[in-house]
């Protein structure tokens, strides 16, 4: 009897806990421990410094920025373990205690045997590329993010995007946008075979909007691998977002927690790549992680000439602590929850204003669909460019405008069809919600005088240095009209 009432009190408590929890507002799971000021300018000294950038926001100094979203890529802040592990960073050339925690807490996350650090995920990218990758191959992705698409074509081989039709649909709402189609993959493989080294899938979606991939998106891959005994590699920079859609959304999936859901997605590959400076919470990391002893040699090998010796890979020994720490802080469920709620409440302010953004919201930024909000404008004027541009004047926001029209020409083969997107992509731990409530106020305040932005040309003689370099000027003179 007393066994009983104890079960129920405990159950009784159990229910109350949880009561408890079920209040409608996800808060910031942290609180302040340092902070940077941010400057605030006027419109006419955004005019000025937006003019001496040459209208490239890239070009535009940090401190003149409000609420700068250009990337989410090394912008996040640390948490105070992860500044006290860089305090513990063992900084010897060779077998740092700082490397044995780093492989430690990268292979339990990821359950791959060797684990090679990089300095960030593109030499994460070429090292593993230059061991598998030769003179004409074919890789197949979901979507290629730039710098895998630009580290497989340095090496004369083509990158290929084969995302599911949705997409690249930024209106049509589906569950894991980020999902490789499969049929394509078949065809791909079935007739080229020999020309495919490894594939390779995108957790989360980065260039199409952080669009999650399914689990069962994942193992049908790895079937279809097996079958044509290909080697499956993830770019899993945004695996444990990926993960968290994977609970929320898939069958069979909401009683894991985001690490057993990791596991399985990676167990299915044979490696990965990765940028730490998302998922794995540091300003700088990456590595490869892989199961193949003899291509592990091979790209240790490389990374001694390129990177560093195998235990610190262009990477200081605090780097090393920091990413140890943050890999696993990235897959706490009060973390994901609230980095994934915030992405859905920004976008949800701007679908009700009636705001075209890609949808549904992904993991780490808001995709607005510029060449539909700024229809007035053709390709050829840089609608998302001149959209961001307009962002930054009236609010003091950095974001990126995609620029289709800079990769026409290019040997555009296997590319996935480009949207015009202006990308707002978030820091992690960084931005709390009174941040988000005024750039939806600044959002929803352009997208009213949108017809007033003008478009955009590349000044003369500044038509090779693209997105990064290049120098840009508003078509009839001034970017927003009276
Ligand atoms: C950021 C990123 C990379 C490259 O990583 P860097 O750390 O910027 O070199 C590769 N793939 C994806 C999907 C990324 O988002």
């Amino acid at each position: 009897m007393w066994k009983f009432l104890q079960l129920a009190l405990f159950l009784f408590c159990r229910i109350k806990e949880k009561n408890k929890l079920d209040f409608k507002t996800v808060i910031e799971p942290f609180r302040i421990k340092s902070i940077e000021t941010i400057k605030f300018t006027t419109r006419s000294q955004r005019i000025l410094a937006i003019e001496a950038a040459g209208y490239n926001l890239f070009q535009v100094k940090a401190e003149d920025v409000l609420i700068d979203l250009l990337s989410d890529s090394g912008t996040g802040a640390m948490s105070t373990e992860q500044w006290a592990g860089m305090m513990r960073g063992d900084e010897s050339y060779a077998g740092a205690k700082s490397f044995y925690r780093f492989e430690e807490s990268v292979r339990e996350v990821t359950g791959y045997k060797h684990i090679l650090p990089a300095h960030q995920g593109r030499a994460a990218e070429r090292t593993l590329f230059k061991c598998t990758i030769n003179h004409g191959d074919i890789v197949p992705n979901n979507t290629n993010f730039t710098t895998t698409r630009g580290q497989i074509e340095l090496r004369g081989a083509k990158a290929f995007d084969l995302p599911i039709s949705e997409g690249t649909k930024p209106s049509v709402i589906h569950p894991f946008k980020g999902n490789i189609d499969l049929e394509k993959l078949r065809k791909l493989l079935s007739g080229n075979r020999s020309k495919v080294p490894l594939v390779m899938v995108t957790i989360t979606n980065n260039s199409l909007g952080g669009q999650p991939v399914s689990m069962a998106n994942i193992r049908s891959t790895r079937e279809i691998c097996r079958e044509f005994n290909v080697p499956l590699f993830l770019d899993a920079c945004r695996f444990a977002e990926n993960a968290w859609f994977i609970k929320m959304r898939e069958e069979g999936y909401s009683d894991k927690s985001p690490s057993e859901i990791a596991k399985e997605f990676f167990s299915y590959c044979d490696g990965c790549t990765m940028s730490a400076k998302k998922d794995g919470m540091v300003n700088i990391g990456g590595f490869i992680a892989l199961n193949d002893d003899q291509l592990a040699v091979k790209c240790k090998n490389e990374l001694i000439i390129n990177e560093g010796f195998p235990t610190y890979g262009g990477l200081a020994g605090y780097d090393l602590e920091a990413l140890a720490v943050g890999i696993k802080e990235a897959l706490d469920e009060d973390y994901l929850r609230y980095r994934i709620k915030s992405m859905a409440y920004f976008g949800e302010k701007l679908i009700s204003a009636g705001i075209p953004i890609v949808q549904p919201t992904g993991g780490h930024g808001i995709f607005i669909d510029a060449g539909k909000m700024m229809s007035h404008l053709p390709a050829e004027e840089y609608p998302a460019f001149s959209l961001a541009l307009a962002l930054y004047i009236e609010g003091g926001v950095r974001s990126i405008g995609s620029c289709t029209q800079f990769s026409k020409g290019h040997d555009s083969y296997g590319h996935a069809p480009e949207l015009e997107l202006v990308r707002l992509a978030f820091p992690r731990r960084v931005y709390t919600q009174s941040h988000v409530d005024y750039l939806s106020e600044v959002i929803i305040y352009v997208n009213l005088i949108r017809k007033q932005i003008a478009g955009m040309k590349i000044q003369p003689g500044y038509e090779h240095p693209g997105i990064l370099a290049g120098r840009f000027e508003p078509i009839g003179g001034k970017l927003i009209r009276d």
